[in-house]
């Protein structure tokens, strides 16, 4: 275990503290705020394919019991342990709040290299992780909310949900247990590329402010600006891919294996399939192979961490020349690296709001869950209606007629995925602005992240005065 893994929780609260600092608020209420309020540690068998036995160390953190349910994602990772896990419901608890999600903080883990199981032993895994989580009510529609993190996806959250719905049967809402489900499973269009989506939308809206532009030395708008990522797993592939798509040149990729370079621009989509067909990213046609560490110390305009936390230390933060970091990881950077990338000038996107788009969208999901009904199910036919007629008038009334092609592009009624995909845009672009204006009018705040930090406080604290525990 590294130094940062074992006090990564201590590291979140260096940043509590600092923007607590910046508030008038009673301490016994900060250190309420601060603290996390349920811890379950727990550890169960696993009869290997080959006949052993392993021992499984499992967790889950409900970081603040302020809203309820709790919600947060399961990692599967082997470093995983008790800080990790707390930290990481403290940043859940945090996030919720600048996006304005009505959910406390959770988060879970898993201590095992998924990559190392069978997908039979990965589903036991899950199965009865599920099994412990119900056991103490540490699972539920309105108690905790699990999602996909680091090594799960959807296939794990829809063994979550089949196990937590055999243990309820006849629960109407069991299916809000868990989100990040596959579509057929009771998930929402568009949860897979939440987060990434979420991180395009952030950084657009960063890119499209001319005085932070210019005190970066950048032009406006994200249109050519060169970017970096570090891990392509679900975060940084989308990231990658919607960032591509809005303009930006991707430059170069890192993995655990190695890294690859090409300044005229990579295809995230090739590059993946390649990694999947050969084993590694490297030996991409056209690019330049280079060291994992050597693509983040890239000249580049926007670097997106999407791997792991605590990539960014004293070390060598000092080496890093991008002048936006867009955190897609969670705690990618350490409260030492903080003040040096401040002095550099750089811009730095904070995780608690950047990689928000997640949560966001499994807050839509859990809504779908809960109504059993289909995002714009009940509008999409009627709004294509009036679309129409309003076509129809605008005919009547100007003599121009419209082609076929034109009534079907102005006149289509949104689907799921339509409003997804907006309701997303609009919570990241407000809660952007919203942090950004704390930051411009809190004279002492030093930069976003502790703009943010100081938003969710304030929402959190505003929700204990409303329990009437402080007036
Ligand atoms: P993932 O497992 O899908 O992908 C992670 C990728 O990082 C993998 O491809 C892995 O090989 C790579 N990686 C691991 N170590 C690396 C290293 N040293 N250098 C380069 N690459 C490395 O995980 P994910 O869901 O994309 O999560 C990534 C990060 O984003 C985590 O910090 C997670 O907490 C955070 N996050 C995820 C979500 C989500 O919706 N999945 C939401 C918010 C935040």
């Amino acid at each position: 275990m590294t130094a940062h893994q074992d006090d990564f929780f201590e590291q979140v609260n260096r940043y509590f503290d600092e923007a607590a600092s910046l508030t008038d608020y009673p301490a016994g209420l900060l250190a309420q705020i601060r603290c996390c309020n349920s811890v379950y540690r727990f550890d169960f068998p696993l009869r290997r394919t080959d006949g052993r036995i392993e021992v499984i160390h499992g967790w889950r953190v409900e970081h603040s019991h302020h809203k309820t349910p709790v919600k947060g994602g399961i990692r599967y990772a082997p470093d995983v342990n008790e800080s990790e896990v707390m930290a990481l419901a403290a940043l859940m608890t945090y996030k919720c709040a600048i996006v304005d999600v009505p959910y406390g903080g959770g988060k879970g883990g898993i201590k095992i290299d998924a990559n190392l199981y069978t997908v039979d032993e990965l589903e036991r895994i899950t199965r009865r992780y599920t099994h412990e989580l119900h056991k103490k009510s540490f699972i539920g529609p309105g108690i905790d909310v699990p999602a996909p993190d680091y090594g799960t996806g959807e296939r794990e959250m829809a063994w979550i949900a089949d196990t937590y719905a055999a243990l309820n049967p006849g629960q109407l809402e069991a299916l809000a247990c868990v989100t990040g489900k596959p579509v057929t499973q009771g998930g929402v269009s568009g949860r897979k590329e939440a987060t990434g989506r979420g991180l395009f939308f952030a950084l657009r809206e960063a890119c499209q402010q001319a005085d932070d532009m210019m005190a970066l030395g950048l032009p406006v708008g994200i249109d050519g600006k060169r970017i970096v990522v570090q891990g392509l797993g679900n975060v940084g592939y989308h990231a990658a891919k919607f960032c591509r798509e809005g303009g930006a040149v991707l430059i170069a990729i890192a993995e655990r294996e190695g890294a690859i370079m090409n300044p005229k621009g990579l295809d995230e989509d090739a590059v993946w399939r390649h990694r999947r067909d050969t084993g590694s990213i490297q030996n991409f046609p056209g690019a330049t192979n280079l060291d994992t560490r050597a693509a983040l110390e890239l000249d580049c305009d926007v670097l997106i961490p999407a791997a792991l936390e605590g990539v960014f230390t004293e070390e060598n933060a000092a080496r890093i020349k991008a002048k936006i970091l867009l955190e897609g990881a969670n705690g990618p950077t350490t409260p030492e690296a903080d003040p040096i990338f401040r002095q550099k000038g750089m811009l730095v996107i904070p995780d608690i709001y950047a990689n928000a788009g997640g949560v966001t969208v499994s807050y839509f999901e859990w809504l779908k869950n809960l109504s059993h009904v289909r995002f714009g199910r009940m509008s999409k036919r009627h709004e294509e209606t009036n679309e129409r007629s309003m076509l129809r008038a605008i005919e009547l009334a100007t003599g121009r007629s419209f082609s076929e092609e034109e009534r079907n592009q102005f006149a289509k009624g949104p689907d799921e995925g339509d409003l997804i995909a907006s309701g997303l845009e609009e919570t990241m672009v407000n809660a952007y602005h919203e942090i950004r204006n704390m930051k411009l009018k809190t004279p002492q705040c030093p930069d976003l992240r502790i703009a943010a930090f100081l938003a969710a406080i304030h929402k959190v604290a505003r929700s204990y005065a409303e329990l009437g525990i402080f007036p």
